[in-house]
């Protein structure tokens, strides 16, 4: 008996350094959760990059293999840990975001661009059972559209998702859920004619009533219905969408629609566009209320909640409050334990909770 203890003990051991390297990034709080065994610091800090959005350079020939595991270190702590004897600077700025500069010496050394690095995250398996308030994490798949119109086109390299999920996982942090996402990988457009009449949305002398009642039926032309929708959440990368919609989550194809641009505009018929706010990166309430939707949560009227109506918002474009009811967590825990978003007829609303764990017969 002793034996086969001492078997299963070290199967877990086993199992347990197998699981992938992570790197949790909380922007609101400025700390960092890492788990990482023996990677090439340079890497690291390319992992550090595309889950933050710093801007990071080093000094070229940077060298060095980092094994860290901490939970809860302000940024600055994490760095001094992870460099060692190195030296850094780690600077907020209004525009561009913060920068982290590593070098040996001399600030000027560190001139070498770190290139972001991807880790491949997995979702935990959801086992079944009674919910009793453990950690639910929801895979993402995230896509950029592609298509011969500016408008919907989105650039890749624009618009890494990683650090607006950051952002929504914090906010989704009080339910215990997370979502872990996918590389980017390119969508095509479904239907040309819907991608024509998409386009034409922007045109001038076209009316907000307008936009408001043909977007709707455009979209869903316009995106493929993907086969596993229902079963996985989808994030959509457009390139803008008109009269600055922050966000949109489409029941019927399971996906949250999300522009890289806020604010694009037509200015002229030779299809000229003027970027307005590239304000992507302070979205990710809008990203975690459409994610709210996704979850089954419909609006609420309540200041301050992160699915208060966007018509009943005061302050106008401050975006979405934070908070979440408790019912509201336990609906939106519900529909997450079924590993797919709310997709009328395919993932519906589960109305009872998760099914106990089987009894002891
Ligand atoms: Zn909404």
């Amino acid at each position: 008996m002793r034996f086969w203890m001492s078997l299963i003990g070290s199967g877990l051991l086993l199992s347990e350094a197998a699981a992938a390297d992570s790197v949790v990034w909380h922007p609101k709080a400025r700390t960092f959760d890492m788990n990482v065994r023996a990677m090439g610091l340079e890497q690291l800090l390319g992992v550090i990059k595309a889950e933050t959005g710093w801007e990071v350079l080093v000094e070229p020939g940077l060298k060095g293999r980092v094994e860290v595991k901490f939970r809860n270190k302000s940024a600055a702590d994490a760095m001094r840990f992870l460099l060692g004897d190195k030296r850094f600077s780690l600077v907020p700025r209004t525009k561009g975001g913060t920068r982290l500069m590593v070098y040996e010496s001399n600030l000027r050394g560190a001139t070498q661009k770190v290139a972001s690095e991807m880790l491949a995250y997995e979702a935990e398996p959801l086992a079944p059972g009674a919910d009793d308030g453990r950690l639910l994490t929801l895979k993402v798949k995230v896509h950029h559209l592609k298509s011969s119109f500016a408008s919907i086109n989105a650039d890749s390299k624009l618009t890494n998702i990683r650090p607006l999920l950051a952002g929504v996982n914090e906010l989704w942090q009080s339910a215990n859920i997370r979502f872990v996402a996918d590389r980017p990988v390119p969508m095509r457009a479904a239907d040309r004619d819907a991608e024509k009449a998409f386009a034409g949305l922007f045109k001038p002398g076209v009316s907000a009533t307008a936009v408001a009642q043909l977007q709707s039926r455009i979209l869903h032309k316009m995106l493929p219905d993907l086969p596993d929708r229902g079963k996985v959440f989808h994030i959509v990368v457009i390139y803008t969408m008109p009269r600055a919609y922050g966000a949109v989550y489409l029941p019927a194809k399971g996906m949250v629609l999300m522009p890289q641009v806020k604010f694009a505009a037509l200015v002229d018929a030779d299809g000229v566009w003027k970027d307005g706010s590239p304000v992507f990166f302070a979205q990710s309430n809008i990203l975690a209320h459409e994610m709210g939707h996704s979850l089954s949560l419909p609006h609420v009227a309540t200041q301050g909640n992160l699915m208060i109506d966007g018509k009943l918002r005061e302050g106008g474009g401050v975006g979405p409050g934070n908070k979440l009811a408790a019912k509201q967590i336990i609906a939106a825990r519900r529909q997450a334990f079924t590993g797919g978003p709310y997709v009328p007829g395919l993932n519906p609303r589960p109305t009872k909770p998760a099914p106990p764990k089987s009894p002891e017969d």
